[in-house]
């Protein structure tokens, strides 16, 4: 991307700007306000790696923003990108995401400075462990009071390396499984963490064209996602999902594509798992893609016209450099902080619609809540009822035949079937996505003084942060 960099404020002031604003419409004291916004602890090391023979030193963090709720939660970042300010602002987010969603977790980041690229993957192990390491010693992992997962540069490599790191310190945690999420299936993971942010985007998507009368607000027509064009930045973990998913199981069009070294463009919608193929081939580029339109700047293309713009991969994308010529009908915020405060005012005042980070990625830590479930009751989803449903099921369909019903025989298998754990992982995540749009537009519709789902949201998080506080006794 070679956006130019956003130096109008730092991505915490914006982040905190945006809670502000949400603030001016509570009636919270001011003292109680103040205490919610910032974050509660960061801790900061730096330890030595042996690498190659020779002692490399990096840096890294732990942010806890809220613990009114425990364990604290929130993924890890392995970039050059990386500094106490973004960690604390995607801490904050967290917090306020989890509140929203009704996931159960006070809000915490980490980040490492480093540039995984660099690093062969022997190195990398030795490098996690060690950072692991250093937060397990200072109580920052642990299932019951800071869980963490992946981000931007980790993945379940990276989450295995973790708990395998903290089951050798705490043999004796029976909960040891639940000191991170994001695991592989077959280290304690859960089905369908991988896709869940993405598919949380989705899913939010889709509960937006569910109401009309929000669909009008950002000058669309129609109830469903079908046809619509859509244009992806980043086809990372989020944006490969969320695009993959729109292009297959709902029939929008992607027309376009961004990635750091370039950008692909078809009028008539790109096939993303094509993209993403040559993408993985191509050492994880999507320059030379033979079909399309291709652009050096990736830039440019996020002011294309499209009805739905997803940036999904890092902060500051949309700023006050770009916002004034953005032709999106609507922005989905798949990644965290995309669209600075500055530009949301732009925006807002131009009309598009914004679907806010902290509800619309909420996807991937609500499927990190369930894998946390899962490994504290140290069972697999479904596994007690799983059988003993299909079994009713095809009780009933052998009673509604007996008694001369016809059920069509396509349907027989699908009726008959048990929940497996990807099915209750998906019904959950829609669930929880339906939900929480649905208390964000009543909020937007229903108070003059909120001026966007942003605002919504945050204001309910924040009244549902400090409702935990009270009633730990913490009030003026
Ligand atoms: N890193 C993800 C996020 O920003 C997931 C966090 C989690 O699962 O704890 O929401």
């Amino acid at each position: 991307m070679t956006v130019p960099p956003d130096k109008e404020m730092s991505f915490l002031e914006s982040v905190n700007l945006m809670f502000d604003t949400a603030l001016t419409t509570l009636d919270i004291p001011e003292g109680m306000g103040q205490y919610i916004k910032n974050v509660n602890n960061v801790y900061q090391v730096r330890f030595p790696v042996k690498i190659n023979g020779e002692v490399e030193t990096f840096i890294g963090w732990r942010a806890v923003h809220s613990d009114h709720r425990l364990p604290a939660k929130g993924g890890i970042r392995f970039s050059q990108m990386v500094n106490q300010d973004e960690v604390e602002a995607l801490a904050a987010l967290m917090s306020y995401k989890c509140a929203l969603v009704d996931v159960p977790f006070g809000g915490s980041k980490g980040g490492l400075l480093i540039d995984p690229k660099q690093y062969e993957r022997e190195s990398m192990e030795k490098i996690t462990r060690r950072f692991a390491f250093e937060l397990i010693q200072k109580d920052y992992i642990g299932s019951g009071i800071n869980v963490p997962a992946p981000d931007m540069g980790t993945g379940q490599r990276e989450m295995s390396w973790i708990v395998s790191t903290y089951t050798a310190h705490r043999p004796d945690d029976v909960n040891h499984l639940a000191c991170v999420t994001g695991k592989p299936v077959s280290a304690g993971g859960i089905q369908g963490r991988v896709e869940a942010t993405g598919r949380g985007v989705v899913f939010g998507i889709r509960e937006f064209f569910r109401h009309p009368e929000d669909v009008k607000l950002a000058k669309m027509e129609g109830n469903s996602i079908e046809g619509k064009e859509v244009i992806i930045q980043g086809l990372g973990n989020v944006g490969y999902y969320t695009a993959k998913i729109l292009d297959e199981e709902d029939g929008a069009k992607i027309t376009a594509i961004l990635e750091w070294d370039g950008a692909v463009y078809d009028k008539n919608g790109l096939n993303v798992e094509e993209v993403f193929q040559y993408k993985v081939e191509n050492g994880g580029g999507i320059k030379g893609y033979p079909k399309g339109k291709f652009f050096e700047n990736s830039a440019e293309l996020l002011e294309e016209e499209c009805d739905i713009l997803i940036p999904a991969a890092v902060e500051g994308v949309i700023n006050q450099s770009n916002a004034g010529r953005i032709k999106a009908k609507l922005i989905a915020e798949a990644a965290n902080g995309p669209i600075t405060f500055k530009a949301e005012t732009i925006l807002g005042e131009m009309g598009v619609v914004t679907i806010p980070d902290v509800y619309l990625n909420a996807g991937g830590v609500t499927v990190s809540y369930f894998e946390w479930i899962k490994n504290l009751s140290h069972i697999r989803l479904g596994r007690m009822n799983r059988r003993y449903e299909e079994n009713q099921n095809n009780l009933l369909i052998k009673a509604i035949q007996e008694s001369g019903g016809k059920v069509p025989q396509e349907l027989i298998a699908k009726i008959g079937q048990g929940p497996a754990e990807i099915d209750l992982v998906r019904s959950g995540l829609d669930d929880t996505m339906r939900v929480a749009f649905q208390g964000i537009r009543e909020r937007y519709w229903s108070s003059e003084n909120v001026g966007s789902y942003r605002t919504a949201a945050m204001a309910i998080s924040i009244e549902k942060i400090y409702n935990s506080y009270r009633l730990m006794g913490i009030y003026p």
